[in-house]
């Protein structure tokens, strides 16, 4: 109906524009230079979108203009108050279009980004366009904004949308006749330099100077717009790649490593990737999906292909180039294209060298402490790896890194580990818990303290999900040291202690059967420890208990978890024991015997890993507490 209206139409901006924009009116930020990168973000963000559509479709209005960005600063009279006008041949927008796009915030963070802007939290230079919001920066700098756009589709027609950032904005029809956006800044008092060629050069250089697509001031143009992967790496400097990759993904951060290669068999490809510093994306980055860009001869083809890398190497970015592939290529024929597998061999590969390099590196102490930064930050995607990409295991196993309990908190390589064993040492051992400090406790480490045996901490809640697919490395067999049945070498003469044992037989043997009936069900099996040194008890798994890694799994991702039943050894050596010995042989019944043995079990879990609500031990502790206080001494 009323496209055929010839009077503007008055529209109310949706509540959290409005308070947006009263906000960026109303307070002072010290980059409002960012209102041009979101301006040129949208304008690239359309002649994308424009560049995909005439691939497959040139019933499109002007289909030979150029996919070009241009700023103009028209001469201003007199009085007048300064102009600017940044104009884009790109998808355009219909009347529906700019009424919803510029008039509402799509994004659902954008009210967690208004509460910490209006909060004073942020300033919004950093991260408007981020949450969805660039346009409205515009509002930095404008007293008034009026935008011309025109739809690429071939009938239809042009409209405008006006609004000077308050309540309000309007939507009337428009002249103009070809593609496109443009839009029209009438610039504030104190926001005038942005009228100055020269200005707008310098902040198109700062932020904008790799999009895709020419900008020009005047007729010059101002950004380099270099394919960066398509030189040298000789040719390009460090400075630059950081700068294309914060330009590309809008991170702050330096990325952790950067991978650029160019090679020709078996398949013609230049690439340049990325390794972001943080595998947690922040909302606000720039590419959300996951995927790299993928050009062929210098044409975009794919904004996101996913194709390229393995699922578990989806955190790096950046850029591929092939010529190999076909320009006018569709999703499909991308996907099942040999061209593609090749591509995808040859990018895995470089990526895991890289990586390999990076952390064989050691010699010079950055590196070093970059690889280790690298595995602390993506470890857990190399998890994955081995858990759902059977191919991947010998390529990413030299490239684990663990904590040991004789490593002093540095993390060791698996190659490390084998070197660093004992003659006739064939496994490789390792323990699982919840994190370092307990694992560290581990009564299961006290017959490998004392035979100096290396055992690496398995913390990583995956590493209970892989442990059963871990196999060996090198011909060396993986063991959980919580095993039953495990055989380890004699002690050395020298250190083994043959003490007589603490307690009395008879007494342990007691002691044994009240363990037994007070912990019933819950336990397989009692017995007496052949090897605990430091701890009192500890809990065994049974022989060929596959189901240990699962149990503990389940803890994390279950609701029904089971407490899983094990073998409970008893250290007759131990002090603990021994006075726990001695005071059934005085009180057979004593109740704080039985507490004691309820709570040690308890502890156990916890140790382990297992214990489903540790906080149900407190009544407990604080009986244990009182009877210890009343006995006094
Ligand atoms: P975002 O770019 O994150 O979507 P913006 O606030 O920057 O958020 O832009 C809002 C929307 O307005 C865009 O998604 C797009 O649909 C539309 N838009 C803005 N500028 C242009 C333009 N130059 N050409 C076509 N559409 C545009
Ligand atoms: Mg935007």
């Amino acid at each position: 109906m009323d496209t055929q209206t010839t009077t503007p139409t008055t529209h109310t901006f949706k509540a959290e524009v409005k308070q947006l924009l009263y906000i960026l009116a109303h307070s002072l930020y010290k980059e409002r230079d960012i209102f041009l990168r979101e301006l040129i973000s949208n304008a690239s963000d359309a002649l994308t979108r424009m560049h995909f559509e005439m691939l497959t479709n040139r019933d499109v209005l002007d289909p030979d203009a150029e996919l070009a960005i241009h700023l103009e600063t028209p001469e201003a009279k007199g009085d007048e108050p300064k102009k600017l006008v940044i104009k884009d041949s790109g998808i355009g927008m219909t009347r529906a279009e700019m009424e919803t796009n510029l008039g509402t915030i799509a994004q659902s963070g954008a009210r967690e980004f208004l509460a910490r802007l209006g909060a004073g939290q942020i300033d919004p230079s950093d991260m408007i366009g981020q949450f969805g919001v660039g346009f409205y920066s515009v509002f930095m700098v404008a007293d008034s904004v009026r935008v011309v756009s025109r739809s690429y589709h071939t009938e239809g027609a042009a409209w405008a949308w006006t609004s000077d950032g308050g309540e309000n904005f309007s939507i009337e029809p428009a002249d103009k006749t070809d593609r496109g956006t443009e839009i029209h800044i009438t610039l504030k008092k104190d926001a005038e330099e942005f009228a100055q060629a020269w200005k707008l050069r310098q902040v198109i250089k700062k932020h904008s100077d790799f999009v895709r697509f020419p900008i020009y001031v005047g007729t010059e143009r101002a950004n380099q717009q270099t394919s960066l992967w398509r030189k040298n790496a000789s040719e390009v400097t460090p400075d630059d790649y950081k700068h294309f990759y914060q330009q590309l993904t809008l991170d702050f951060e330096e990325p952790l490593a950067t991978i650029h290669f160019s090679s020709d068999a078996p398949v013609n490809v230049r690439a340049l990737l990325f390794i972001p510093a943080h595998r947690e994306k922040n909302i606000l980055a720039a590419r959300k999906e996951p995927g790299l860009l993928l050009y062929s001869h210098n044409v975009l083809i794919q904004e996101y292909a996913t194709d390229l890398l393995p699922k578990w190497l989806s955190f790096v970015d950046g850029v591929v180039d092939s010529e190999d592939l076909p320009l006018n290529v569709s999703r499909e024929t991308v996907q099942n294209n040999r061209v593609m597998r090749q591509l995808a061999e040859t990018i895995r590969k470089r990526v895991l060298r890289e990586l390999k390099n990076m952390s064989e590196n050691v010699p010079s102490k950055t590196d070093g402490e970059k690889y280790e930064k690298f595995w602390n930050e993506y470890g857990r995607a190399f998890r994955e790896a081995i858990a759902t990409d059977m191919e991947a295991k010998d390529q990413v196993l030299p490239l684990f890194r663990y904590a040991s309990s004789k490593s002093d908190g540095k993390l060791i390589s698996l190659d490390d580990y084998i070197k660093a064993m004992q003659e006739g040492q064939t496994e490789i051992y390792y323990v699982l818990g919840d994190d370092l400090k307990s694992v560290a406790q581990s009564p299961h480490l006290d017959p490998f303290r004392a035979r100096d045996l290396q055992v690496l901490y398995w913390v990583d809640p995956l590493d209970a999900l892989i442990a059963p697919m871990m196999n060996e490395y090198q011909g060396k067999k993986f063991r959980n040291i919580d095993d039953a049945e495990l055989e380890l070498p004699e002690e050395k003469e020298e250190e083994k202690q043959e003490e007589e044992p603490t307690t009395p037989e008879y007494d342990f043997n007691v002691l044994l059967g009240r363990f037994t009936s007070v912990l019933g069900e819950r336990v397989l099996d009692v017995r007496a420890s052949k090897v605990l040194k430091d701890s009192p008890i500890r809990l065994v798994s049974p022989k060929d208990d596959h189901d240990r890694e699962r149990q503990r799994l389940s803890r994390y991702f279950d609701k029904e978890y089971q407490v899983p039943k094990k073998i409970l050894e008893v250290n007759r050596n131990h002090p603990l024991i021994a006075n726990l010995a001695h005071t059934l042989h005085d009180h057979p019944d004593s109740e704080l015997a039985k507490l004691t043995i309820e709570q040690l079990y308890d502890s156990a879990l916890v140790q382990e890993g297992l214990h489903p609500n540790p906080a149900e031990m407190l009544p407990r502790i604080q009986k244990l507490m009182a009877l210890a206080v009343e006995k006094g001494d």
